[in-house]
């Protein structure tokens, strides 16, 4: 398998899903479900996040493991310094490696429990996503990705410094990154703009997040602290007992927003599936049938 650093190398945009580590067997079921369905659309990749702590932690593993050997589909791991000393991110790095894993996300990560509290390193372990990139990089041939944040990550003090220190996570070998989810197109163009004014040209990929219930919206505020466009906000609360109502009205808008990101230029989309498939594949299928459509009226006769 090609280096995913290839894949975006030829201009072709890519799709991904992301999914999280359940915690139940009826939440594995679920999640195998929605792999399967999502595998014949034959993915650049699927990432599947690192958990806070303890057992959801192996569970990445196990479950990252298991689709590079029972599927056809490419995984990325995503793993934090958070509670880890340098000695145990080797070794999780290293199990990778013998699974055929090559491609890690490198993230700080935040502290367990409230995510807002006070930063604090292991004692052996990282401060920043940057020294785990190096790290990574260090160990194999592996590709890696960063997070990058459209509108600028809750700890930075200015935009100055946010970019300054992603550009570093860039230089330490960073070969692609992903966005925070967002749902303003300009925020991420922006960010885009910045980060190539200041040198480093890797693919950004917007991360695409549904949104389909109005009771999300307080979730989606706490994990990422994007700001929820009022007019949607506002069609999803007055649909909000009816639900088949709300998916309609959240793929439409995640549709059209994967749509003009793909016209800016955005080299890829990652979708957040929460580990069903429904929504995602349906706003991908929008996407292709429209991308589809768009070069059958473009080609030449
Ligand atoms: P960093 O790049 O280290 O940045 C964190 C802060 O430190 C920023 O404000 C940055 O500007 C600042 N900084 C960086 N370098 C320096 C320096 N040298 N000196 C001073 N300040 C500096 N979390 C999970 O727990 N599990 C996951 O699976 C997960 N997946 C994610 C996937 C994506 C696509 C994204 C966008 C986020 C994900 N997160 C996940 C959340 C992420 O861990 C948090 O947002 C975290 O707060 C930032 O991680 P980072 O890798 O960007 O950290």
């Amino acid at each position: 398998m090609r280096p995913l650093r290839d894949t975006f190398a030829d201009g072709t945009p890519s799709f991904s899903f992301e999914f999280f580590p359940p915690k139940t067997d009826r939440g594995s079921r679920v999640l195998w479900d929605a792999i399967r369905r999502i595998e014949p659309f034959a993915p650049s990749f699927v990432s599947v996040t690192y958990g806070a702590g303890g057992s959801s932690r192996d569970r990445t593993v196990e479950v990252t493991k298991r689709i590079a050997a029972e599927t056809t589909l490419r995984p990325v791991a995503h793993l934090t310094a958070v509670g880890h000393s340098v000695a145990e991110l080797r070794h999780i790095i290293g199990q990778y490696a013998d699974a055929g894993v090559r491609d890690v996300l490198a993230l700080r990560g935040d502290p367990p429990g409230d995510p807002r509290a006070e930063w604090t390193a292991h004692p052996d372990g990282f401060t920043h996503a940057r020294e785990l990139v190096s790290l990574i990089r260090d160990t194999g041939d592996f590709s890696v990705g960063v997070a990058a944040f459209p509108e600028m990550h809750p700890r930075s003090p200015d935009w100055a410094t946010d970019i300054r220190h992603f550009v570093a996570k860039c230089r330490a070998g960073a070969d692609y990154a992903i966005t925070q989810m967002f749902f303003h197109v300009e925020d991420y163009l922006r960010l885009r703009d910045r980060v190539a004014a200041a040198g480093c040209h890797i693919p950004i990929i917007p991360e695409i997040m549904p949104a389909t219930d109005v009771r999300q919206i307080g979730r989606f505020a706490e994990l990422s602290g994007a700001a929820f466009p009022e007019e949607l906000a506002r069609r999803l609360d007055a649909v909000r007992d009816d639900p088949a109502a709300g998916h309609a009205i959240g793929v439409e808008h995640a549709t059209a927003m994967a749509e003009r990101l793909l016209a800016e230029g955005a080299p890829g989309l990652h979708y957040i599936t929460l580990n069903r498939s429904t929504a995602t594949v349906e706003i991908h299928r929008n996407v292709m049938n429209s991308r589809s459509a768009h070069h059958v009226l473009a080609a030449p006769r």
